[in-house]
């Protein structure tokens, strides 16, 4: 069974200001998640996560979980803006992004953020287009040396990162251009379960490490083992036990970094999804429910709200709000009203008897659920509201209008 943080009545009154369909994010489920991974963690040096900001790009999550003691992890220009909006600076910040363009280095190292470069060939765009920071970061990507998960794909077919053969060579020449202080990261998986799969990556980067030191004579000052870190949207799914893989973690640390002399070695993580993923909900209401080959429950929500099921394949759970005790004794597609029919949220779902106007909530939309939306067919992107402690809401951010879908538009004819 998946938990609904707030009722139909809620709801209700909620909509008579700010319209379905909306995400709508639980602040005090997040708080707790966020000072459970800390706790998790609290043996390891410099702990810190920095949150991927695509995951959720709102600057109210975004300073709810910087008070949590929580980064941010940006990839673009208006990410890194948007935390600095939010008091997120410095070396709160890391920089990890693929295909740069020159002047978001300059950004970045004018902000004072930890540049974590892609590719070798980024240290000479940066001693271009920017400066040598005092500190750099790389990202590496094992190629044979690891399998892959299905998002990601295999670590030998993956754009991003500094190859095996690189690397010593990537840190040797930052040290002679003058950066004094080092980090190292890597991102393998998505979406991954098993946290067997962490523990794994915490022994690649710590055998690397000493590597490193031995023959680039560059010391790391922290790993940053990238995101990752999966959520259980299907209902046999189980969450990743981080008590486990910080056990995991630490046992190699002694076995590892402290006899060769590495201790104090930073452990941070730049996790989105399961940050704030288990705590969204997109809330929409039925518009029609129509009998074709199939039976359609269509909704006022669609791909644009949400795009993983259309895109991945992905389960969402959905609860019909005030039928939670109802017996599913109905086969349902569960639509939107985009002019594309793999615009689904669900295909053959068991659910109760629906009907036209009923509440749906589509579970685990806290992550790359909003902020992966878009506005084919004119679709408007929704609201996002927080769902406080006490149990009031605040809108966090407004519905677009047509007049925001048209703002790039010009109707007059204009010669470039
Ligand atoms: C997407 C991404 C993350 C966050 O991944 P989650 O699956 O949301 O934890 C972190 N780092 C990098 C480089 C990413 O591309």
């Amino acid at each position: 069974m998946k938990h609904v943080p707030f009722t139909k009545e809620l709801i209700e009154r909620v909509e008579k200001s700010v319209p379905t369909p909306f995400h709508i994010y639980d602040e005090a489920a997040i708080r707790a998640n966020a000072q459970a991974f800390t706790k998790a963690f609290s043996w390891a040096p410099g702990f810190k996560n920095y949150f991927a900001v695509k995951a959720c790009p709102n600057p109210t999550i975004m300073s709810l979980l910087k008070e949590e003691g929580f980064g941010a992890d940006c990839s673009s220009l208006p990410e890194l803006l948007l935390s600095e909006r939010v008091g997120l600076t410095g070396e709160d910040v890391m920089f990890t992004s693929n295909d740069t363009p020159d002047e978001e280095f300059q950004a970045a190292v004018e902000l004072g953020a930890i540049v974590n470069l892609d590719d070798i060939s980024h240290i000479e765009t940066l001693e271009k287009s920017a400066s040598i920071p005092e500190l750099i970061c790389f990202r590496y990507n094992p190629g044979e040396g690891r399998t892959g998960n299905v998002i990601i794909g295999h670590p030998t077919e993956a754009k991003y990162g500094v190859t095996t053969d690189q690397l010593i060579d990537a840190y040797r020449i930052m040290k002679e251009k003058g950066s004094t202080r080092f980090g190292l990261h890597t991102m393998v998986a998505s979406n991954e379960l098993n946290g067997d799969y962490f523990v794994e990556t915490a022994r690649m980067l710590f055998a690397l490490v000493i590597r490193i030191q031995k023959e680039a004579g560059v010391r790391i000052e922290f790993i940053n083992m990238g995101g990752g870190i999966g959520i259980p949207y299907g209902l046999d799914d189980k969450p990743v036990d981080l008590e486990a893989v910080s056990a995991g973690m630490k046992d190699l640390y002694e076995q590892m970094i402290v006899p060769a002399g590495l201790d104090p070695l930073k452990i941070v993580f730049e996790c989105g999804r399961m940050v704030t993923g288990p705590y969204g909900y997109l809330v929409g209401k039925v518009r029609h429910v129509t009998e074709k080959y199939k039976s359609y429950v269509g909704l006022d929500a669609c791909m644009t709200n949400l795009m993983r099921p259309a895109l991945y394949g992905a389960y969402h759970h959905i609860t019909v709000l005030g039928k939670e005790g109802s017996e599913c004794s109905e086969v349902y597609d569960v639509t939107g009203s985009l002019c594309e029919n793999n615009d689904k949220f669900a295909i053959d779902r068991q659910l109760p008897k629906i009907d036209v106007d009923d509440i749906v909530v589509i579970h685990d939309t806290g992550a790359h659920g909003h902020a992966m939306g878009f506005n084919y067919n004119g679709k408007l992107r929704s609201a996002e509201l927080l769902l406080k402690p006490d149990a009031s809401v605040e809108l966090i951010r407004r519905a677009e209008t047509i007049e925001d879908l048209f703002s790039t538009l010009d109707f007059e004819f204009k010669t470039l």
